[in-house]
Parts: C-alpha cells; structure tokens; sequence
C-alpha cells in the first residue's frame, strides 16, 4: 500500500467531507489534511435530513447495498466506541399500500433486495405467522432482510395506526435513524484529534496546470493560497460549479427537497418505524373543503392525484417529520432556500393521513409546522460519484441524494482509500466518474429504472 504524502485540501465540511477528513487522518494516517468551509460544518444540507438509514436497495444491482452495508457497519462502530452516542436505532423501514395489484411489486422488490444481498425475506400470510416486532431502541437486533406481511390481521396487530385498508407491508430491517449532528460531530472532533485543520472560508479558484496545484480560498474580503496536492471537492450543492473551476463539467443535477417538523402527540406513535406509502392519492379533503378548492382557480390542483411516496417517522418524544416529494424539479441550487411549495406543509400532512389515519386530528385545527429542506444532488442513475477525476491530485465526493447520511462513512472511506493508494473495495468502480465512458454501462442506464428509490 502506498501512502499518499501530500497536501489535502477537502472542499466542505459537510457530513461528506468530514467524512472523508475523518477516514484520511484517523484511519489512513495521513498527516496533512485540511477542510475548507465556507459556512459552518454541517450547516448547509447536512443537517436538513431525516436521518435515517436502510440497507434496502432494490436495484439494479448489489453495489448500492454492498455500499450501504458497508456504511451501516461503520456507523454501528462508531455508535459502538461512543455509547451510541449518535443515538442510532433500527426500527425499519415499513413500505405499505392498501392497493392489492401492488402485492406482487412489493414481493418482487423484497425478492430483488435480497438478492442483492440484503438478507433473508420472509413472508407472513396467515395470522399465526411468527412476525418479530423491531425493539424501539438499540440497533443490535440480528434481524436483516425483510418481512412482507400480506396477512390484514397481523398488520392490524403489530401496525394498528396504519390505514384500515392496508393490504401488504414490508418491513425492511437493517434500517431506522440516527443523528446526524453527532455522527457528523464525532468524526469531525476525532479528525481534528488527530491534526486535521479546519480554514473558514470560500475557495473560489483552484489552481490546475498539468495537475492541481493549489486552491485560492476568501474570506471577508481576503484571499490566500493553500498548496495542495490532492484536492477532495465535497461542495455538496455546489459541486458542479466547484468542478467547472477546475474545468470538469460533472453529470449532475440538483433537486429542491423540504421536509415538515411538527410537534405531534396523536398521529405518529412514539414507537413508529419510518413509513413510506406506496400508493399514489388524492389528498383527503371534505366536502366543503372540495367544493371551495375546486372553485378556487389557484388552489384546483390540490386536488389532483398526488404521486406515491410520502414518508415519515416519529422524531423524540413530541415531534414527528414528514416528507412528501411531490414537487423535485431539477433546479439551479440558490440560497437562502426559496419558500417551499405553497401549502407543503398541509399537503405532507394530509397526505400522510392517507397512511397514518391519526394524523387527521390536526386536520382544521392550528398547525404550525416548521419547513426546512435543501438539494438533492444526483447523477441521473441516483448513484454517488466517489473517486479520482480527469485532473490528476482531483477527486470528487458527490451526488448523494437523499441518503449522503446513511453512506457518509463507506463514502469518506472509499475516497480515502482512493487518495492512500489503500486496496479498494469490489463496488468502488460502480462509482468512479470514469463509469460513464462505458458504452455498455451508458445503454444499460437507460433501462434502470429508480429501484424504489426515496
Ligand atoms: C429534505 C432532505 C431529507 C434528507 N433525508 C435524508 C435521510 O433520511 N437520510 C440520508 O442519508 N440522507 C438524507 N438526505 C440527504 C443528505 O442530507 C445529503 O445527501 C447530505 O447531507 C449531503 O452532504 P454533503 O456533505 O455532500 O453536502 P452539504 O452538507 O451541503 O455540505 C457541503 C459543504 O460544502 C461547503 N462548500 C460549498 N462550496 C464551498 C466552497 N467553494 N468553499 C468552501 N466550502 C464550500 C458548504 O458550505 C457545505 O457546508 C436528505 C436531504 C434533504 C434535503
């Protein structure tokens, strides 16, 4: 193994870069690292999330969840060293519908999960079927894999605040949430132990000639050089223009995601896994609330069909966050955020009643949610691009998504390992920028389809 001996400068501090600092200093050993914000570490899109976790990956193939795997072991250790510290459970995912044609999708995608490497799935069908409950705190639980559960009475019994017409769920099991402040603030003090250096500021330049020289980084009106010989761009959002600095147009988009936090005691049980609803719908309005929304030219569309997808989970002891990604156009990213959708927060909420029938009670009644959100930054395929770019000394950390929590530590080791000459795992090259030369992998995109993605 050869050790890198250089100069590394990682563009943001976010969960990405810290990441990658914390793998480079604390687990490669290397000396001389340092981590460029311009804002506050871990403030921009980092802290925006949901937080949560699955190794649940459909398709189309095993990398993501081999990649997944691998992050959710080295979260586990680190909530392991810290007496979970970072606060993670594994509570599951719970995929439901209360559409009976969409029992054999539902199968199909366990089946393609375990497949992939998941773990075992199981299948409940009639009322003694032995389903085992996930614990509400911990994340020891040997339980992988998934159960899909067809039978209505035994998700009336372990899943009574689900719609009573849910006729199938899937119960995916190395999956919950955790914190992402701690988790991101454990592996950043642990990398400044160790010698990594914070510099607060923006880079705008980077110096390339036949390789990356150097980085040119402002702040309050004043500019300095860092030398640098391998340079990690983690800029989140603004990754494509950080790349075009140094001459690389990155096949990446962005797309503007909010999220509800409300305080709640009657929808959401306290002990609720996270919850996705499969089914696309109508919102649920009255017919009074119909009536006036139909007359209403500016407010008709509220009730149109809305898509399948949204999601949420309990958060502590009072509070419950929602997501509905009804909107996600592809955007240029601005800040501060833009308002969200108008209404988002109502809409999450009654969408989520569709699902949760409990939430209703808030329904007409004073609702103030808080509504935050941020970018979501992919690669047309949903997969993140993790390795050496076409400069030399350049590598990228990006495309995250909706799930750069959950692979922040298999993302920052992989990067790391690029950069120490460090033996690479067997999904590295399902994320190397250098993919998209393949022909064969270019035609093979165009018949992928989300793999149930978030
Ligand atoms: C609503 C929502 C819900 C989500 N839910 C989940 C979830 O449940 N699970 C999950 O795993 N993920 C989730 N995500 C995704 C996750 O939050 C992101 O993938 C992840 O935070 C991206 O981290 P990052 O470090 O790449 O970007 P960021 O956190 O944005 O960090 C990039 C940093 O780079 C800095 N920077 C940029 N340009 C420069 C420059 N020129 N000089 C210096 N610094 C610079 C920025 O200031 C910023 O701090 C969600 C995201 C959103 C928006």
């Amino acid at each position: 193994m050869t050790k890198a001996a250089g100069k590394i400068v990682i563009c943001g501090a976010g969960i990405a870069g810290i990441a990658a600092a914390y793998q480079l200093a604390v687990v490669q050993g290397l000396d001389d690292v340092t981590l460029v914000e311009a804002g506050n570490p871990l403030s921009l899109t980092s802290d925006k999330s949901t937080e949560a976790y699955r190794n649940w990956w459909p398709g189309p193939d095993w990398a993501m969840t081999a990649f997944m795997d691998r992050s959710i072991d080295l979260i586990e250790e680190i909530a392991r060293a810290t007496g979970n510290r970072i606060n993670l459970n594994r509570r599951g995912y719970l995929f439901a519908t209360a559409d009976a044609t969409k029992i054999a999708f539902l199968s199909e995608m366990a089946q393609l999960a375990e497949s992939r490497g998941a773990g075992a799935l199981r299948f409940h069908d009639t009322p003694s079927s032995g389903y085992v409950p996930s614990p509400e705190r911990g994340f020891d639980s040997a339980l992988n894999g998934a159960d899909v559960i067809t039978d209505r009475s035994l998700i009336r019994r372990y899943f009574p605040y689900l719609a009573p017409g849910t006729v199938a769920v899937a119960h995916a099991r190395r999956a919950g949430w955790l914190s992402a402040q701690q988790l991101g603030s454990v592996m950043l003090e642990a990398a400044r132990e160790r010698g990594v250096k914070l510099v607060r500021g923006r880079i705008v330049g980077i110096g390339v000639n036949d390789r990356v020289r150097g980085v040119t980084v402002e702040r309050d009106g004043e500019r300095r050089s860092l030398e640098t010989t391998h340079l990690v761009l983690a800029a989140g959002p603004m990754q494509k223009e950080m790349a075009r600095m140094a001459g690389l147009d990155l096949p990446i988009f962005a797309e503007r995601h909010h999220k509800v936090s409300f305080a709640d005691t009657e929808g959401v049980p306290r002990s609720a896994p996270m919850m996705i609803w499969l089914d696309a719908q109508y919102l649920p309005w009255n017919d009074d609330e119909r009536a006036a929304l139909d007359a209403d030219e500016e407010a008709r569309w509220l009730l149109q069909e809305f898509p399948a997808g949204v999601h949420g989970r309990p958060d502590g002891a009072h509070a419950t966050l929602l997501l509905f990604n009804h909107h996600g156009d592809v955007v240029e990213p601005e800040f501060p955020l833009p308002e969200p959708p108008p209404h988002y927060g109502e809409i999450a909420l009654r969408g989520m009643s569709t699902m949760v029938p409990g939430l209703r009670s808030y329904v007409g009644k004073p609702f103030r949610p808080y509504v935050d959100g941020g970018y979501y930054v992919k690669t047309r395929e949903n997969r993140p691009l993790i390795g050496p770019a076409p400069v030399e000394g350049l590598y990228v950390s990006c495309g995250y998504s909706g799930f750069g929590v959950m692979a922040s530590c298999a993302g920052g080791e992989l990067i790391a390992r690029h950069i120490a000459g460090a033996p690479l795992p067997d999904y590295a090259s399902a994320f190397v920028l250098s993919r998209y030369q393949d022909p064969e992998y270019i035609s093979l995109l165009d018949r992928w389809g989300d793999g149930g993605q978030l």
